[in-house]
């Protein structure tokens, strides 16, 4: 027991880093039980106020609130380093700007004196996906430990390290998936799954919204810690699948997207690889690296365009917070590496057996440790390379193109407000033009945008505005196709339907100081506002698809008022009120059959079934409008016993593979649909997306796939299969209509060009 006098009295002959153990309560003090505990989920509320009592208590932590989220939480920070860190931190800052901009930098004495005073500065992210609960409740354990022990290894990491933690990218869904488990805890529903998406909008694809930036959570964590610090490391820390590996670090997997530098590549490698050998010098089995997850998109990982190695890390999974055991028969082969082999990215296999909670944290944990030691040891590499980098992008790299230019006066203004803000917000510098100039021997109006590429985080710009040539990779010569961990292509201009040109020789024009990111201006059609507006529903699942969420974004940005039906109330005739119903992408069997009776709560159990689908085939043929997209699309097929068939079904893998990646669309537009349109937009192809074979005269066909090479950017293997054929269709059904999307009109919020497409089809 520590009396309060010996408190004080301590307190006031300790020089720094002074640490007062009464003032700052440990986590079984705060919470009642230790993070990590088998069954035991602290919510956001009680973590928040924890943040709050390490700040006041300990001259290491500050915490900051850097927004709102969705749906109106604290978004918070910690900056955890020494108090003598924290006493200069303006200092440290400025030292950091300067090395992310070489432009900054007076000459080798300056820099010298910037590489030898400044810190490495490190963002650990966690729990960005609610379910993977083990990383949040970590956050406590390693926040309480950096302010408080006093142990060599963590004073070393505080003296040379900055770290900016977020302890949760995700605090709404924290709160859900905590409460949802708080409440079934010991009760036959312990491992129910949230029957809703644990982040309002996009569910797990909030870790897809790194360049297109339109979730709070994202622009929070690029304004706020990104772009304001500019980190050398960023660890995002997630949960993975129960029966392989029992952690993951990089190095990553083929491919690297190719504007990342040469030395962020080889910076993850080592400092993954480091990671991974302590904690298999800590005796910890199950580690791998080189396994699973590629470097490719941007979607997921902002900082490989500003001068900042990703460390992903994967740590198996439990059933939430409850203890689960693995036998050895399911530990198998997984992505380059086999979960019951030992093998030089493997050395070290688990051999089966329980694993909970307090394993997740405690892998986790070490991990967090690892990286910050490497971090604190290595402090002048880390700084030495992110100049490097930083300086290669200023100078320019060869491949670029001296300038992108986005020609003023385009036709689709929306796209290119859409484009500019992601660019800007980005930290991309882009200028405007106050003449008319000539590049490339062609002739720009003022107020052309010009993004020259010789600036610190111009690879960003290179990879949103160029296309994309995914490498054509196979499990082995002629074989299968090896999957991305995610899609292929982001080109802008496509996605947007705006121009860039990349020019060769930097316009000679007087360009304006940098803009700032643009409000984008979401503007409803005219169709769907006002009193004869059609009466709007969205179909609303308890297994409702991230795309169905994404959806709903776009209509709330558009102010486009609607209501989402859920299956009883379709069950319950509610449709009779509405003219229009939206099914976004979901498989007929979850749409029809839902969760499992048992598996969830009674009220959450079951889909449409029978009677949902009888009410919506009514509706359909009593002058309803059904719109319906991909795998829905053979819902409604059947239900409406429509003549076409998705001709892509039946093809092997090893002939078409289209895994998300743009495709030419061709469109018909004097139809309804295409309206408003030009004949030719992009369309956003992945593995849900089909093509159509159409046997029906009462079925129209109001757009195809391109003819001929279909492909725009990304990768396709047999792109002759789509080739020409339909890709939207329409049909009169009794004195209703549908409208069948085989393609997805609105890809994560991105495809601003087939945007009216969707709005089209929403008529009575
Ligand atoms: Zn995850």
């Amino acid at each position: 027991m520590i009396r309060p006098s010996t408190v004080a009295f301590a307190a006031v002959v300790l020089t720094a880093p002074s640490v007062s153990a009464q003032a700052v309560p440990t986590p079984l003090q705060h919470f009642g039980f230790e993070m990590g505990e088998h069954r035991k989920l602290a919510d956001w509320d009680q973590l928040t106020s924890y943040y709050e009592s390490l700040a006041r208590g300990s001259d290491r932590v500050t915490v900051d609130t850097l927004g709102m989220t969705t749906v109106g939480l604290p978004f918070v920070m910690l900056t955890i380093t020494s108090a003598e860190n924290h006493a200069r931190l303006d200092e440290l800052h400025d030292i950091q700007m300067r090395l992310a901009d070489p432009r900054l930098v007076s000459g080798d004495e300056e820099l010298e004196r910037l590489l030898d005073q400044g810190k490495t500065v490190a963002l650990i992210t966690h729990g960005i996906h609610a379910t993977e609960v083990g990383s949040s409740q970590m956050a406590a354990r390693l926040a309480h430990r950096l302010a408080t022990a006093t142990d060599e290894r963590t004073l070393d990491i505080l003296d040379n390290v900055i770290l900016l933690q977020i302890p949760s990218l995700n605090p709404d869904g924290l709160q859900w998936v905590a409460t949802w488990y708080n409440e079934h805890v010991g009760t036959e529903y312990e491992a129910a799954p949230l029957p809703w998406l644990y982040q309002f909008y996009v569910g797990h694809d909030n870790n897809r919204d790194w360049y297109a930036f339109t979730q709070e959570e994202t622009i929070h964590t690029v304004v706020g810690a990104h772009n304001a610090w500019h980190p050398q490391i960023v660890h995002d820390i997630h949960q993975m699948g129960s029966d392989g590996a029992r952690i993951f670090f990089p190095p990553y997997i083929e491919p690297w997207e190719p504007n990342i530098d040469p030395a962020l590549t080889a910076s993850v490698n080592q400092l993954g690889s480091y990671m991974a050998a302590e904690l298999t010098a800590q005796g910890k089995p199950g580690v791998v690296v080189n396994a699973q997850y590629d470097a490719f998109t941007p979607a997921r990982a902002y900082m490989h365009y500003h001068g900042a190695a990703r460390i992903l890390s994967e740590t198996a999974s439990a059933a939430m917070a409850t203890p689960i055991t693995v036998t050895p028969d399911r530990l198998g082969p997984g992505r380059n590496f086999n979960a019951a082999e030992r093998s030089w990215n493997f050395p070290h296999p688990w051999e089966g057996g329980d694993w909970g909670l307090p394993d997740i944290v405690d892998y986790m944990e070490a991990g967090a440790l690892a990286l910050l030691t490497n971090a604190a040891k290595n402090r002048r590499y880390w700084l030495e390379s992110f100049h490097g980098i930083n300086q290669r992008a200023v100078d320019k790299w060869e491949e670029w193109p001296d300038a992108w230019i986005i020609p003023a006066g385009q036709e689709n203004e929306p796209g290119v407000k859409y484009a500019l803000r992601i660019l800007a917000m980005g930290d991309v510098e882009v200028r405007r033009a106050e003449a008319a100039f000539q590049a490339d021997g062609m002739a720009y109006e003022s107020g052309s945008y010009v993004v020259p590429m010789n600036q610190p985080w111009a690879s960003f710009a290179n990879t949103m505005l160029e296309v994309q040539h995914y490498p054509d990779l196979r499990e082995y010569p002629g074989g299968p196709p090896q999957r991305p961990y995610d899609v292929t292509a982001h080109t802008l201009g496509y996605l947007l339907d705006f121009e860039a040109v990349a020019v060769d020789g930097m316009p000679e024009v007087s360009l304006s100081d940098p803009i700032s990111p643009p409000d984008f201006d979401f503007r409803l059609p005219s169709h769907l506002s006002g009193g004869d507006a059609p009466r709007i529903a969205m179909y609303k699942s308890w297994q409702e698809p991230m795309e169905a969420g994404w959806t709903r974004w776009v209509f709330d940005k558009h102010r486009m008022p609607y209501d989402t039906l859920h299956d009883a109330d379709i069950q319950g005739g509610a449709l009779a009120g509405y003219d229009v119903l939206v099914v976004q992408s979901q498989s007929p069997g979850s749409i029809m059959e839902g969760f499992e009776q048992g598996s969830v709560p009674p009220e959450y159990a079951g889909g449409l079934g029978p009677a949902g689908a009888d009410a919506v085939r009514t509706f359909v043929e009593g002058g309803g409008r059904l719109v319906a997209v991909e795998e829905s699309t053979e819902w409604v097929v059947d239900l409406l016993d429509l003549g076409v068939r998705d001709i892509t079904s039946t093809l092997p893998v090893t002939d078409f593979y289209i895994p998300g990646s743009i495709l030419r669309l061709e469109l018909d537009a004097g139809t309804e649909v295409g309206e408003g349109t030009s004949g030719e937009l992009a369309a956003w192809y992945w593995r849900s997306s089909r093509a159509y074979e159409v046997t029906d005269p009462a079925v129209q066909v109001v757009a195809r796939y391109g003819s001929g090479d279909p492909l725009l950017s990304g990768w396709v293997l047999g792109g002759e299969h789509v080739a020409g054929q339909p890709a939207i269709l329409t049909a009169e059904v009794g004195t209703g209509s549908v409208v069948l999307f085989g393609f997805q009109p609105n890809y994560r919020a991105q495809t601003l060009g087939t945007w009216p497409l969707l709005f089209n089809a929403l008529r009575p």
